[in-house]
């Protein structure tokens, strides 16, 4: 495997020397930074700018048991049973534990969550969550309003300089695996050189033709990390969100109908105006979101369409129109009105439980490397995520990277005097390489798979790799594509390795398991 993507050697590139290095500026970037002491000089690189990550788009909100007749262990047991038995437990007791404590320090943060007229928080369901534990603010702006938040505190911090439109493209390391920096790619290549190097760059919606999330999220630092030798972890496990809006006007990524507006009475139905998942699940439409996404697949197929409906008409338009400003807005500038007609909806890639493996504090296998956010795989979600853990994941654990990195010891580093290798010109049709690699993994790395088409498509993506590694590579769509097709193969690897359906894992003609099966 290609080791760098940079062309050059280290010591010829221009270099700024850092503390700690955050690759990264959504939620799990922002929050870590902002934990960080006062005294380390942090660099924070954004792809694009710091508005442009899918933390603003999260709209449900943070789950946590905040309200008394919910705990930590009840908010375990959903999570357990939610990731199939497959999560790991130490970490989902960091998480749950941990949780309520992270959303006071939110609040001192100044983060605004929706309350009533007494000032108590506001809390809602969503699939699987056995209380309603889920917070919000601004009602279905939840992602927007903590952002905007954490990126103005960021902005005030003396010892913490943002670097936008700067593409993290390789993790630097020593012989001996530990990190000496990272070589990012702003209007050239340049070094920033740190012995704390925190990936968290979010997730991989960017490889797949339908996804709810930014395009821009081609899993880049799980990329680099791999090709820096990091251990990667779960990579088949895929989520796909049952509710994207249906628009095939747009080629944008799909607009998501928040599993909230399930949780406040949506109801799914077929082209027949059947009511399918009363009959599929215990929870109905609130059962996890694998199994949701698999049933409306399965009435797509069965019927021959594209799509199914969500029905909120049971709710007035004032109740819609300030529980869910932002949807309620989007589908009426789409012609949609909530509360008269049905909403089409279709499932789309929406997140990625997989990841660079790490532990308890984001620490991954290599010294001087951490990870977070939904980067990261610290295993809580398993094979399939408890909807609105991932905002919390992002907090709780980008704090203990912070904490972690707060009582390092830390040294002078050296650049490593190894030259990357120096690789041909060769030209690409970097567009048309990018789609296939999209359709390919939507096609056969998507919501049902087999072991022919995962072969199929991985064939397909060790090609588009293979010419990636020799070329020379000096855009971001070209970058782009060589770390879709690296990550795209992990995750089709992964998935042919594991031969049973489990959690949002499913192979066709294999029985379904869950390792924590009480429903
Ligand atoms: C539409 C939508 C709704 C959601 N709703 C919810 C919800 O209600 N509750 C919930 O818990 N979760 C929700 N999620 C999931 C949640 O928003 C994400 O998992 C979480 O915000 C991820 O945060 P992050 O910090 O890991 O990454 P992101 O917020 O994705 O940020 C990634 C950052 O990395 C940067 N980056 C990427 N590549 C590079 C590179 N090569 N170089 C430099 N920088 C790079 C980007 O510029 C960006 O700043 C939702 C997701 C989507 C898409």
């Amino acid at each position: 495997m290609r080791r760098y993507i940079v062309n050059s050697p280290f010591k010829k590139l221009p270099t700024q020397e850092f503390d700690v290095v955050i690759a990264g500026g959504g939620l799990s970037g922002l929050y870590t930074a902002l934990n960080i002491r006062s005294s380390l000089r942090v660099a924070l690189l954004v792809k694009a700018n710091l508005a442009q990550a899918n933390s603003l788009l999260a709209q449900g909100g943070i789950a946590a048991a905040v309200k008394d007749d919910d705990s930590p262990e009840i908010h375990y047991k959903d999570t357990l049973r939610a990731s199939a038995g497959l999560a790991n437990t130490d970490n989902v007791k960091v998480l749950v534990e941990n949780g309520s404590a992270e959303i006071k320090h939110l609040a001192l943060l100044g983060v605004k969550f929706d309350s009533d007229d007494q000032g108590n928080w506001l809390t809602t369901s969503e699939g699987a969550h056995k209380r309603a534990r889920i917070l919000h603010c601004g009602g279905d702006a939840t992602g927007k309003l903590i952002m905007q938040q954490m990126i103005s505190l960021v902005r005030t911090r003396s010892n913490i300089e943002v670097f936008e439109n700067h593409f993290l493209t390789d993790i630097i390391t020593h012989q001996d695996n530990t990190v000496a920096g990272v070589v990012a790619m702003g209007d050239h290549f340049k070094v920033l050189k740190a012995g704390q190097v925190v990936v968290a760059t979010g997730g991989i919606g960017g490889i797949y033709q339908h996804s709810t999330n930014y395009s821009i999220t081609t899993g880049d630092g799980i990329a680099a990390a791999l090709r820096a030798g990091a251990r990667l972890n779960n990579m088949e496990f895929v989520q796909f969100h049952p509710t994207a809006f249906y628009n095939p006007g747009s080629n944008k990524s799909l607009f998501l109908i928040s599993e909230a507006v399930r949780g406040e009475g949506g109801i799914l139905k077929n082209h027949k105006g059947e009511a399918f998942m009363q009959f599929r699940h215990k929870f109905k439409d609130l059962a996890p979101r694998d199994v949701v996404s698999r049933e409306i697949f399965r009435e797509m197929t069965e019927a021959g369409t594209d799509h199914v409906f969500l029905d909120i008409r049971s709710k007035g338009q004032k109740y819609l129109q300030t529980r869910f400003p932002t949807i309620f807005d989007h589908l009426k500038e789409n012609g949609i009105s909530m509360h008269n007609h049905l909403i089409p909806v279709l499932p789309a890639q929406h997140y990625f439980m997989g990841g660079i493996q790490t532990n308890a504090y984001g620490q991954t296998s290599l010294q001087g490397l951490y990870a977070c956010g939904e980067a990261a795989c610290t295993g809580v979600h398993g094979a399939n995520r408890l909807a609105s853990n991932s905002l919390l994941e992002c907090v709780v654990f980008g704090s203990r990277v912070a904490e972690s990195i707060n009582n390092a010891n830390l040294k002078q580093v050296d650049l490593p005097d190894e030259n990357p290798a120096k690789y041909t010109k060769s030209r690409l049709d970097i567009k048309a390489l990018t789609l296939s690699v999209r359709k390919m993994m939507q096609d056969y790395g998507g919501i049902a798979r087999s072991p022919q088409g995962l072969v199929h498509a991985l064939d397909h993506l060790t090609k588009v790799m293979a010419m990636c590694e020799l070329s020379d590579l000096k855009s971001s769509d070209a970058f782009e594509l060589l770390n879709m097709s690296l990550v795209g193969r992990e995750i089709l690897l992964a998935a042919l390795a594991r031969r049973e359906s489990i959690g949002s894992h499913y192979m066709e003609e294999e029985p379904e398991i869950a390792l924590y099966p009480v429903w």
